[in-house]
């Protein structure tokens, strides 16, 4: 398995993504990153959710930071400006230490905003992330020199394709050098979407992102409700004796923590597993959980990624994991070896977009059974309006102003 370790990024980098919690590399950023690293241009095909910005931002920045023409070096063209804004706040958290500056440049916003947008581009930043349109539009209006750019990144270029970018995005291109690196990042790959792609790269390396799909022999259930109904509900699910060898997932050591001393109080036979505790023990209490000796492991993610162990009857997530390999790692650790086995999610209202996500991964939706009336009125779970939750109130760092300044 890769590691970070494993690229020769510059140390201030791999600084800005420890503090993003990025451990290991996921599979796209294991693909993508050498390619780009060696300024080849690249095919994506690979969806949101499976770490693809970082795995295009990473070796950019680290392109930059190695690189003497920084005055408008890279261009990231996305369909939507909530997209634009989410990766131009992935630029911040990973370039926190690099001193790589960026501008997200989108329409609808007043004579200010694009006074301040034009005097980016003339001036330079490092990284333009914008949509089709008003990149045009201010292309149009004379005076940007793209001359020096090094990187063109199309993302989620199936989107602008159905959004009706093709003429936009041609257009774009003219305005930049022919000698440049692109990389285009799409969920699927539709003729038309191919054709575009032959057109604008040079001798790409295609790579293809299959999409991970669980053990057939799980049973998967999911229950919309609130946060305070989450203990009843575990409490009541764990009444049932078939159910003999548990995992239960929660994302946050605290929960964990939580969730042992309730169940001590309630006498279920639960123990822990998380970083704080020491590896003697750790490998003590998993002994205990394979021989069957201890019913119930509550975990962290450091658990669903590699533990091996038969018979485990029933997967609760607590909570929905942020990462989709995640919940399809944590819910693996039931049927392996093609016996069954049950895994049980509990959607709070904030998590529903994440769920959603992970079903439409999936290609499944996964069946949702109702509460009993004694649990009172339940979320309701309504595939087309849920909504992504804002690029603001997603972030871990604060949003730099608006052009930071070299
Ligand atoms: P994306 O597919 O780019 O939308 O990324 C999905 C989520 O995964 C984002 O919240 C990223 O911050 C996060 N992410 C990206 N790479 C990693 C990684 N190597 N480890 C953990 N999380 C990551």
């Amino acid at each position: 398995m890769a590691l970070f370790s494993d690229y020769n990024f510059k140390p201030e980098l791999i600084d800005g993504l420890l503090s993003m919690g990025y451990k290991q590399p996921t599979p796209i950023q294991e693909q993508a990153m050498p390619i780009i690293l060696n300024k080849q241009d690249v095919i994506a095909c690979a969806q949101t959710g499976t770490g693809k910005t970082a795995a295009f931002l990473l070796p950019i920045i680290n392109n930059i930071l190695n690189s003497d023409n920084r005055h408008l070096n890279t261009l990231i063209i996305a369909p939507t400006r909530e997209l634009v804004l989410q990766i131009d706040q992935q630029i911040d958290g990973l370039a926190y230490f690099c001193g790589v500056s960026s501008i997200a440049v989108y329409g609808g916003n007043d004579g200010v905003t694009w006074t301040n947008q034009k005097n980016a581009l003339e001036n330079g930043a490092e990284i333009v992330c914008a949509t089709p349109g008003r990149l045009i539009a201010l292309l149009q209006s004379g005076g940007i020199d793209f001359s020096q750019l090094q990187h063109l990144v199309l993302d989620e270029a199936d989107r602008m394709l159905d959004m009706g970018f093709f003429d936009d995005i041609k257009n774009i291109i003219k305005y930049l050098p022919t000698e440049r690196q692109t990389i285009l990042f799409s969920a699927t790959m539709p003729p038309k979407m191919r054709q575009l792609a032959n057109q604008i790269t040079k001798q790409a390396q295609s790579i293809n992102i299959a999409i991970s799909k669980p053990a057939a022999g799980i049973k998967q259930l999911a229950y919309n409700v609130f946060n305070e109904q989450k203990d009843k509900l575990l409490d009541e699910i764990l009444s049932n004796d078939d159910y003999q060898s548990v995992i239960i997932f929660s994302s946050t050591k605290d929960k964990v923590k939580d969730l042992e001393r309730s169940f001590l109080r309630n006498k279920f036979n639960a123990k822990a597993f998380h970083s704080d505790i020491e590896q003697v023990e750790r490998e003590a209490i998993m002994r205990e959980f394979k021989s069957k000796r201890l019913r119930i492991l509550i975990g962290t993610d450091i658990l669903s990624r590699g533990i091996d162990v038969d018979g485990i009857s029933l997967v609760v997530n607590y909570d929905v994991p942020p990462d989709p390999e995640d919940y399809i790692h944590r819910i693996g650790r039931t049927a392996r070896a093609e016996k069954t086995g049950v895994a049980i999610t509990f959607v709070n209202p904030k998590d529903q977009y994440r769920f959603l996500t992970i079903e439409n991964l999936m290609g499944i939706e996964v069946e949702k059974p109702k509460l009993a009336e004694e649990y009172g009125a339940t979320p309701l779970y309504n595939a087309e309006e849920i909504k992504k939750p804002s690029a603001k109130s997603k972030g871990n760092f604060k949003r730099k102003k608006f052009f930071k300044k070299k």
